[in-house]
This record gives C-alpha cells, structure tokens and sequence, in this order.
C-alpha cells in the first residue's frame, strides 16, 4: 500500500527505486515493517557515521523543540544553539577557518562557497575536477564533472573548467583569473579516490601563487569517516573554504562553508545580504550537530576507524574483487560489471544476515561500503561473510 502510494504521489528520481520500506531505525540497523533487521553499510550516503538514532543526538532535538524551533532567517538573531555549535566546530578546525555559515545541505554550501570565492577574488574563473560531485542546483551542477547528468539541463554557469584529480600537470590551469579551485579531498562519487599528499601540497601551493581559493568539499569524508576528524588533516594542508554536510547533522539536515572572518565578512556589504537563507542554521538541526559531534570526540569514535578499514580489507579477498580503495570506512570494492554490483547488492539485502549496499552515481562497477563509524568488529566480519558469499 505504502510503496504504490510512494510511487503515485511522490516525485521520483529514477525508474527503478529500491522501494524498501523502513519501519525504524536505530545503531547500525535499519528495521523493516516486519521486524526484520538490515546492517546499515551505506549510512544513508555518509550521514548516520554516528549511527541511527544516537541518544545524545535525540535528547538534543527534545530539548531544542521544547525551547524554540525557527524564529527567523539566519543572521539576525543570537540562537544559542547555532552560536555553541559553530565554536565547537571552530575549536576543532585550523584557525584560519573561524567564520561558519550554516546552511541546509550540501549542494546549499557549495552554492556558498563558489559565490564567496567570486566576490572575494572579483573574479569568475572556477576549476572543478573530472568525476566531481558537489551536488545537484544550478550552481553544483555545473561543476559537476560528469556529463551525462548535466547536459539536459544546460545552459549552466560559465567560466568553468576541469582538470584531473590527482594530476599535477594541470594545475598550470590555475591562473590569475582563477576565482577558486573546488575538489573533493578524497572524490566519493567517482568511485572513493584518494589522492596523493604530493597532489595537494602542490594544488595548496599554486593556488597561493594566483591568488585562487581552494575549496575543499569534505560533505562525504567530513566527522570521522576517513579515520580522522576530516580528511584534510591526512594531506597536511588547510583548504581556504571547507564544505561540510551529511555526517554533521547526526541524522538531521544540516550543512556550512566554513572560511576565515576576514573572508566571510565580504558577504555582509556591497550588497549587503550577499547570501542568505530562511533555516540555514535551523536551531533543531545545530543542536543536533553540536550533540553529534561532541559524540565523535566524548566517544572518541574515530579511533578506531582505521582497524575497522584494515579489518575490511583483511576479508574482502575474493577472485571476483578487483581492487578495495578508499580510506577509512569510506570504502570502494572494485568488481567488473555493473551487473555483479547489482545483483550482490540485492542478494545482500535479501540474504540470511541482510546488508544495505549500494553503488556509486560515476562508478557503477564498484560496491560502497560506507558503514557507521560505530560498527563492530564482529558486524564487519559477519557483512563480509555475506558480501563474499553474494559473490560466490
Ligand atoms: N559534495 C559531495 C562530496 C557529496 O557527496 C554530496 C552528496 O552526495 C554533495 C556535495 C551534495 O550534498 P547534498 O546531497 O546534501 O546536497
């Protein structure tokens, strides 16, 4: 009944949803109607890194809605709960990043980002990377790195270009005209690419040299999930702007770009309200971030992250598995045909102990594994057990 309904009345975004239902969730475990338990490997898309329904996270939304929800657009009133959030983030960012605009989502903080690089700089050059995804407005679209999802809805900005990820000879494609550079710290949607520490060091280094912003989009590998804080801090550089989502919220929508004050305050004047929005910040969604976040340190679930990847890979050994990239539990398993990725999805989630796996929006051939930072080790053996015996 429910999934005709879902098919008549709300909008679809392909012809082939998975259409499972979802009574409740909770951990790492999404509940169908029926009682009948999935192990989350996907995190709703790199959000739940601190499971499903984290207690403090919940008692910080009760408490919140008890108090206030929206009063009015972001910027103009003192909400506590968007002030104590944004110092927590400040106290665990490089100092130079001291200034957060809270917006809704992902997408929302790109928007941001590209509009706070032009009016910064004064000028209109982007650079986005092959195989990027920063979302899907106007805005993200167009530095999308992938065609096929961008033509049908062209025109789109100009004055963009693409290089390669992870290749240093097209950096000379950074100029003066170069409002910014936008890249993914480790490119999620293009299959989990982690670049080299060289890459970025000379990236950070030609975009001093020309005065260009370097926007790092951490949405995907933000809170945890890449075995640090954020992903930045494995490359040994500080981005000029940082993009974050997904994982922020603990289950609630939520995003930002976060930069220097000096670099914020160009939004304020010349025309003032240079960018704004009615929930960015919304003061439910900022007490739900504060509550998650202080979670990841009081818990100290980054910890170990990096043996729960080491653990992953140790199991996915199987003739059918090309290749497991990624870092962290941001994790790609490499097969060869769309096909096998299809099928071992939809036999994990029927199997005996069901999976919730998925696939890439520019790597079809490859399974994400993408769990919560709190699974368990014998969670991890039990889910590749079931993967290599969906590949059997
Ligand atoms: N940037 C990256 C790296 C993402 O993975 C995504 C979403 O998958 C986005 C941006 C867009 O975020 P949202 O879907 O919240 O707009």
């Amino acid at each position: 009944m429910n999934r005709q309904l879902f098919l008549l009345n709300n909008a679809q975004t392909s012809s082939s949803p998975r259409l499972l239902e979802i009574d409740r969730a909770e951990g790492n475990y999404l509940y169908d109607p029926q009682g009948k338990a999935y192990l989350d490997l996907v995190s709703g898309f790199a959000v739940s890194n601190i499971g499903h329904r984290h207690p403090k996270v919940v008692n910080a939304i009760k408490d919140q809605a008890d108090k206030y929800m929206h009063l009015t657009v972001y910027g103009e009133f003192v909400q506590s709960p968007q002030v104590r959030f944004a110092q927590k983030l400040v106290s665990v960012l490089p100092g130079a990043l001291n200034s957060v605009y809270f917006v809704n989502s992902g997408a929302e903080a790109t928007e941001g980002a590209l509009k706070l690089a032009k009016r910064y700089t004064g000028r209109g050059g982007i650079i986005s990377c092959h195989h990027a995804y920063h979302g899907s407005t106007q805005g993200a679209l167009s530095v999308m790195g992938n065609s096929y999802y961008k033509d049908a809805y062209r025109p789109l900005l100009p004055g963009i270009g693409f290089i390669t990820f992870n290749e240093i000879a097209d950096l000379e494609h950074i100029t003066q005209e170069t409002a910014c550079v936008i890249i993914e710290t480790i490119q999620g949607e293009a299959g989990i690419r982690v670049p080299d520490k060289a890459y970025f060091s000379a990236l950070r280094k030609r975009c001093d040299e020309t005065g260009t912003l370097l926007i790092m989009d951490e949405i995907q590998t933000g809170f945890g999930r890449t075995g640090k804080l954020f992903a930045f801090e494995h490359f040994g550089i500080v981005p000029d702007i940082l993009l974050l989502a997904k994982g922020m919220g603990g289950g609630m929508p939520i995003g930002a770009f976060v930069a220097s004050r000096e670099k914020m305050d160009v939004l304020k004047d010349n025309p003032i309200l240079g960018h704004i929005t009615t929930f960015g910040g919304h003061p439910v969604c900022c007490a739900a971030g504060l509550a998650s976040l202080e979670a990841i340190l009081e818990e100290d679930l980054v910890k170990d992250v990096d043996k729960k990847e080491a653990l992953f890979r140790e199991l996915l050994v199987h003739p059918a598995i090309r290749k497991v990239r990624g870092m962290g539990l941001m994790l790609a398993v490499q097969v060869d045909a769309f096909q096998q990725v299809e099928r071992i999805s939809k036999q994990c989630l029927e199997g005996a102990y069901p999976l919730i796996i998925d696939w890439f929006l520019h790597c079809e051939t490859a399974l994400r594994i993408a769990p919560p930072l709190t699974i368990t080790e014998s969670e991890i053996r039990m889910a590749c057990n079931a993967i290599l015996a969906a590949l059997d």
